[in-house]
């Protein structure tokens, strides 16, 4: 454990991301992470995730991809359409756009990726840019949704 020094014990969790397909196999609500193994310490380490984006309580994917339609103000994905698709409120998507025009940049998980992108991607086009990146480079949007989960998950 990072911050004991304690032995790492498994402690897997069940969690019920929101604005997945309502058929998803239960398997992907498991939610992997490691406790201390001491008695009286309580605590915590999760490990990387392309499902989860921290302990925000909609699907990583989802995130990343309605932040992206609305940010890039794209035809069709109208703030009202967005609700109805995913279950969202105003608000948490006011909360995403403002978590990645004021913090997300500022993280570690950025501030290790930028870096290897070339040319650079603007932190104010954030996620949207990032995800068309990884468009160009593997053709197939699926893929590169995938690939850029993975990318932002990888750890510093
Ligand atoms: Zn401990």
């Amino acid at each position: 454990m990072p911050f004991c020094g304690g032995p790492l014990h498994y402690a897997t969790y069940e969690r019920k991301p929101r604005g997945g397909p309502p058929d998803l196999s239960e398997a992907y609500s498991i939610r992997l992470s490691l406790c201390c193994g001491w008695p009286g310490c309580r605590r915590r380490v999760l490990p990387p995730s392309v499902l989860f984006w921290g302990r925000r309580v909609y699907w990583a994917a989802v995130v990343l991809v309605v932040t992206a339609l609305r940010q890039g103000r794209t035809r069709g994905y109208t703030v009202r359409r967005l609700q109805a698709l995913f279950g969202l409120t105003r608000p948490t998507l006011s909360r995403w756009i403002s978590y990645f025009r004021q913090q997300f940049s500022h993280s570690r998980c950025w501030q290790r990726l930028t870096g290897r992108l070339m040319p650079p991607v603007a932190a104010h086009q954030l996620p949207g840019a990032l995800i068309e990146r990884f468009v160009r480079a593997r053709g197939e949007h699926e893929a590169a949704l995938v690939a850029c989960l993975r990318a932002l998950a990888a750890g510093p």
